[in-house]
């Protein structure tokens, strides 16, 4: 018999005994009642619109349930990263060597000497635990790390040049606007930008006709996702720096993606390396931690003494400083650096591998996957990613995967719902090695077992 509006009103279940189910054991209450008086209020509502002739409690206390779980599940989840591109912007950039991790977990979950001086007894320096490690492995006066570098850009045109002049190459601008949109944190440093040259070339002569009475920095851009080829010339940094020396202007080369190893690949020739712009002895540079440096996050800024002390007393910098975990991070894979350990950091680690290296794996994870797909193990290039060596692809090796009628489209979904990442190329889904290690061989195979159902 059908039940009326008023009788089905009647048996929505009290929230109090509800909230006993045993499908809600372990369940925390502030998550729960929510969900609860959430569900039950719609309920209400499709019931008076006659939209609802049933009120089943099991299967509401199931949907409320899968809901909680939702919410209480963190977002934020490791992936496989199957892409090939290493330093992958929306896959968190490089990776932090687990031994690193290890020794910054120690230093923050107790108490630590991050602003005291452990000789003097009065307060001391966070950046101090950096400078010593940074100045070696540099040869800098002095050394400044913050949040990115997208802040480090910042931080050194408010310092330097609010209301002021900043020379920059129009070019430059251009090609680092599309992603990054630095152009707009250099507005907001109330900087005033004065670009100079075309979109395709920019001459000395640029620069020095621009100079004027409120001129205080000449900037060079490192060109990051993109590279204009053909009909093109850039000022090299050395030229800027003898130009602003000579006219008693600062310097400042924003690099984004600084190294400090020798690249394979031929990388090098496009994508100077720290050594090779501090030879050229710069004011002010700055380079991203994550990128090719293969370190944390943060903006790492190197220079001379006198300008990195006006740094320091920027109250902005307040805003912008980075916290004991990246210190000790940082601290730990500059000494690896220091040691030429660079197989300790992932992200060099990965792109030293040879196509040899690559080949064994790609074997290895074939036979594991030719259990429930068919794979082909074919040769392939990916780039570097993180808008470093612009253009420039690096041999790579891939396991494609196919599997009955199924699309690479549909293939490479139903990897993502398991949290496995891959590309397709020409049509085909592929797994690049260069990323991929064999410990994740075990989330990969279960992940292709599930293709077998689809
Ligand atoms: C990446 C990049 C930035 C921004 O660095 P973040 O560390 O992402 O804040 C700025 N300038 C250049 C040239 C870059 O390549």
């Amino acid at each position: 018999m059908k039940k009326s509006r008023h009788e089905l009103l009647r048996s929505i279940p009290k929230v109090d005994t509800f909230l006993g189910l045993p499908v809600f054991e372990g369940c925390a209450s502030k998550v729960l009642l929510p969900l609860i008086r959430e569900r039950f209020g719609r309920l209400r509502i499709a019931i008076e619109e006659g939209k609802t002739t049933d009120v089943n409690a099991g299967k509401l206390a199931e949907e409320i349930r899968q809901a909680y779980d939702t919410v209480m599940t963190p977002s934020l989840q490791s992936v496989v990263n199957a892409t090939g591109v290493i330093v992958h912007t929306n896959l968190g950039r490089s990776l932090i060597d687990p031994e690193s991790f290890e020794k910054a977990r120690a230093l923050a979950c107790s108490y630590n000497n991050l602003e005291y001086d452990l000789k003097k007894g009065k307060r001391g320096e966070r950046y101090s635990h950096i400078t010593g490690l940074m100045k070696m492995l540099l040869g800098c006066e002095d050394v400044l790390v913050v949040n990115n570098n997208a802040a480090a850009v910042f931080l050194i045109l408010n310092t330097f040049a609010k209301r002021k002049e900043v020379i920059v190459s129009r070019g430059e601008l251009v090609e680092i606007g599309g992603s990054f949109r630095i152009p707009e944190v250099m507005k907001q440093s109330g900087a005033k930008l004065v670009e100079v040259g075309a979109t395709n070339k920019t001459h000395l002569r640029d620069y020095e006709e621009a100079l004027g009475e409120r001129t205080r920095l000449v900037m060079k851009v490192h060109k990051s996702n993109y590279s204009i080829e053909g009909f093109t010339s850039e000022v090299p940094f050395a030229q800027i720096r003898t130009l602003a020396k000579a006219r008693g202007l600062i310097d400042y080369y924003d690099l984004g993606s600084g190294h400090v190893a020798e690249l394979p690949y031929g990388l090098g020739q496009k994508e100077p390396g720290l050594h090779e712009i501090m030879k050229h002895d710069p004011s002010l540079l700055s380079f991203s931690g994550d990128k090719l440096f293969g370190s944390v996050q943060a903006g790492i800024i190197v220079g001379k003494k006198a300008l990195i002390s006006k740094l320091k007393k920027n109250q902005l910098l307040r805003m912008l400083r980075v916290d004991k975990v990246t210190l000790a991070i940082l601290a730990e894979d500059v000494q690896k650096m220091l040691r030429d350990e660079y197989e300790k950091i992932p992200t060099l680690r990965m792109l030293f591998e040879t196509e040899k290296t690559l080949e064994q794996r790609a074997e290895k994870l074939k036979k594991r996957l030719e259990k429930s797909v068919s794979c082909e193990i074919v040769r392939t290039q990916t780039v570097v990613g993180g808008g470093s060596t612009p253009n420039r692809k690096i041999p790579s090796v891939a396991v494609s995967v196919t599997s009955g009628r199924l699309g690479a489209n549909r293939i490479e979904a139903l990897f993502r719902a398991q949290r496995i990442i891959g590309r397709i190329e020409a049509g085909r889904f592929l797994l690049d090695l260069r990323t991929v290690s064999e410990d994740e061989f075990d989330t990969i195979e279960k992940g292709a077992e599930c293709l077998i159902s689809s």
